[in-house]
């Protein structure tokens, strides 16, 4: 286990790599395919209320984060994943493999492709190449087959998609593309991660990610590089992504979403709806970047006790919750920047009777970790425990106003 180092910089923690946070260490738990058996969801949440405080987070990259371990539990916890089948038992693996995907797979008739399948073999590729090690931590991998839940608003250092009848090969920063059978994907894509390994071993100051390379090169120098031959630019895909947010189909393909207030879930939270979803007829349930939890394969006479539990817990099945316009990170106590309650403020925002289609983002500090793009509002703690409020804006733009408490923020919201 590598020991904590506090000071670093842009930290992206694993199982193996835990980060120090105000409530003890936090790890990252990467479920292959974005996908955990309803008895691995169990098993992993009785362990997080056992070694650490119980809290699980669900990150814009469909990946889980268990908090609150100590220096001695956190092995245990790690130990128990991989056994589960949750992670790769080597470090150098377990970190480069991110590889988000559309959370149906083979369940979604819609689909060009099983999602899944070609995620393994992409995970299965990266790992047999030593020298993408030298991978950034953040580097990531996205494969989305389209359909019912695709991930078009979603975006990545290396991207498989379904583009019509075809499956393309992408990178971020640019509208190039190249076009491959399914059988020839996985390769591609761990040939433009290899090309981007092998321009930054020749740099002193090595690129971050893919887009940063692409504007220093070019696309075309890129593919060149990876063996692959780009096509035209096409136009732009749309930024906004589906909205899962208690959604309940039973069309197909049939799936019960349940919507996670803020990201956050308990362990018990987490038992209980696994274990009703169990009872409905699901045997998995699927990560989204958007908050929710999907569970495939739900039956019909069930779902409504499912829903009806997630309610009573607290989670969302509603789409006009208005848990689900705000977005706030873990905040004091929970993070040692934190200088403000943000999930507890955000609580307070929702109970308000805001406009219905207004975004708000609370953020504990001006780092903005829980929502990257503008929101209608956000507020962001300051040192003296007050708020900043910046209108239209991201957290790291120019305020309206300074020293708010949440009170008086939400007056000014209300008040526009
Ligand atoms: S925005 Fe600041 S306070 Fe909130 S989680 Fe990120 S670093 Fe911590």
């Amino acid at each position: 286990m590598t020991k904590p180092d506090t000071k670093r910089q842009g930290w992206c923690p694993t199982l193996f790599e835990p980060m120090p946070a105000g409530d003890g260490l936090l790890v990252r738990l990467k479920p292959s395919c974005s996908n955990l058996s309803i008895e691995a969801a169990i098993a992993v949440a009785e362990a997080a209320s056992l070694y650490g405080n119980g809290i699980v987070e669900l990150t814009s990259r469909a990946n889980l984060q268990f908090r609150g371990f100590s220096s001695s539990t956190v092995a245990d916890f790690s130990e128990l994943a991989v056994s589960l089948g949750l992670g790769s038992a080597d470090p150098r693996r377990e970190k480069i493999r991110n590889v988000l995907t559309s959370p149906l797979g083979g369940d979604d008739p819609d689909a060009l492709f099983n999602s899944h399948v070609l995620a393994s073999s992409v995970e299965t590729s990266i790992a047999s190449y030593p020298d993408l090690f030298a991978l950034p931590p953040k580097f990531g991998f996205l494969v989305d087959g389209g359909g019912a839940l695709a991930l078009s608003g979603v975006r990545a250092d290396i991207m498989i998609r379904a583009v019509g009848d075809l499956i393309s090969i992408e990178v971020d920063g640019s509208s190039e593309f190249a076009t491959c059978s399914a059988t020839d994907a996985a390769e591609a894509a761990t040939s433009l991660a290899r090309a981007f390994v092998r321009v930054n071993a020749s740099h002193d100051h090595p690129f971050g990610r893919m887009r940063d390379l692409v504007g220093s090169l070019g696309t075309r120098a890129i593919f060149d590089i990876a063996g692959l031959k780009p096509c035209s630019p096409r136009n732009a895909r749309g930024g906004s992504n589906v909205s899962v947010s208690g959604l309940l189909s039973f069309n197909s393909p049939r799936y019960l979403a349940v919507s996670l207030p803020y990201g956050e879930i308990s362990a018990d939270q987490m038992i209980g709806l696994a274990t009703a979803a169990r009872t409905a007829g699901a045997g998995r349930l699927g990560l989204t970047p958007w908050r929710s939890l999907v569970f495939p394969g739900i039956s019909l006479p069930d779902a409504d006790h499912v829903k009806a539990w997630a309610e009573s817990a607290g989670l969302i099945t509603r789409p006009c919750d208005p848990r689900l316009q705000i977005a706030a990170c873990p905040g004091s106590p929970r993070c040692a920047n934190a200088t403000v309650r943000s999930r507890e403020d955000a609580d307070f925002i929702a109970s308000l009777d805001l406009p219905e289609r207004n975004s708000v983002h609370i953020s504990a500090c001006g780092k903005g970790c829980a929502r990257q793009t503008a929101a209608d509002f956000t507020l962001v703690g300051n040192l003296d425990g007050l708020y900043s409020l910046v209108r239209y804006g991201r957290a790291t733009d120019v305020p309206e106003s300074h020293g708010l408490n949440i009170e008086q923020a939400a007056q000014r919201m209300r008040g526009s």
